[in-house]
């Protein structure tokens, strides 16, 4: 039986948002009850229009924003209940790349310099510390002459494998991946997605791909999570679920999709209509029913519970019940 990395239990983010002078105050309802489960050295997709919560999401489970409620576990610790101990080993095993690279870099720091800081925060000597970076630029193969550049002197493809370098020098176990290559080039893109599932392979690694790119997903993932205003509406293995999508919007992000499937050229597809809404003042009941050609009254009042359809595939509808 697979062994979890990492639990999530009716996780919750929620932004207190004022309502103006003396109106009191609502809420952005970025995670709203999300249950998932990531095994290791599994690779997950989570996909989802901007303002989904996918990156909130991300950050919970990095602890770089406290819960609302619900818990995450990482490796069988409840991180509710971890000592400081067991928070600080979390720390070093979940490591994460951001989209854009040259933000995450000083740019008045080396490469070098730039790797080697979280490991002497965490008090390894700056001997030891040289030697792991350099073992972690030959992981991302490239050379260790690049160790003495700044980030202005490197093309987006170097300083993504530099961020990638900087995510493993840690020995990370997990690896959150928000938006890894969109904002490379195409011809980038498939490198940087070579690299990722490389480096899965020879490490072991477990990864929780954050895209808005079904493509990226169907390339790299093993099981996709759809997330829509805050909910997990479909999760499931990656073919399974890009072959016979049945979440309404899952349906609506392929269809948006224009290179994943080019043989439906000229075919009718259900395209979405409207945008996706906001966090603050989310629609009753499903919140997809505003845009869903298949709403009922039911879908308007009432909320729908997640539905098995299959060992490993769940859909968030009332239409697969
Ligand atoms: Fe559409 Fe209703 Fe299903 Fe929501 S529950 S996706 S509104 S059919």
């Amino acid at each position: 039986m697979s062994e979890a990395a990492i639990e999530l239990v009716e996780l919750k983010k929620y932004f207190p948002v004022s309502n103006g002078f003396g109106k009191g105050r609502s809420y952005a309802k970025a995670v709203d009850g999300i249950s998932l489960t990531i095994n290791k050295g599994e690779i997950v997709g989570l996909v989802g229009e901007s303002g989904s919560g996918k990156t909130t999401l991300a950050r919970v489970i990095l602890r770089l924003t406290d819960i609302t409620s619900g818990t995450v576990i990482f490796d069988g610790v409840d991180l509710s209940k971890a000592t400081r101990a067991q928070m600080k080993d979390m720390r070093t095993r979940v490591s994460v790349v951001f989209q854009d690279p040259a933000s995450n870099l000083n740019p008045r720091e080396t490469v070098l310099s730039s790797i080697m800081r979280p490991l002497i925060i965490h008090g390894i000597n700056r001997k030891d510390a040289k030697e792991m970076a350099s073992k972690a630029m030959s992981l991302v193969k490239m050379d260790a002459r690049y160790l003495y550049s700044y980030p202005h002197q490197l093309s987006g493809g170097q300083l993504q494998r530099i961020a990638i370098a900087r995510a493993l020098v840690m020995n990370p176990k997990v690896m959150i991946l928000d938006e890894p290559t969109s904002a490379l080039d195409i011809s980038v893109q498939a490198q940087i997605l070579n690299l990722l599932l490389d480096l899965q392979e020879q490490l072991g690694l477990t990864y929780l791909v954050i895209t808005h790119d079904l493509n990226v997903i169907r390339y790299i993932s093993d099981r996709i999570a759809v997330m829509y205003l805050g909910r997990l509406v479909e999760f499931g293995p990656t073919q399974e679920v890009l072959d016979n999508p049945r979440h309404p919007y899952t349906k609506g992000l392929m269809a948006a999709s224009p290179i994943l499937n080019p043989h439906d050229r000229g075919r009718e597809k259900y395209m979405m209509e409207g945008e996706p809404g906001s966090l603050i003042n989310l629609p009753s009941g499903c919140h997809f029913h505003p845009r869903c050609p298949y709403a009922t009254e039911r879908c308007r009042t009432e909320a729908p519970m997640d539905v098995k359809i299959s060992e490993l595939h769940q859909v968030n509808c009332f239409m697969a019940e």
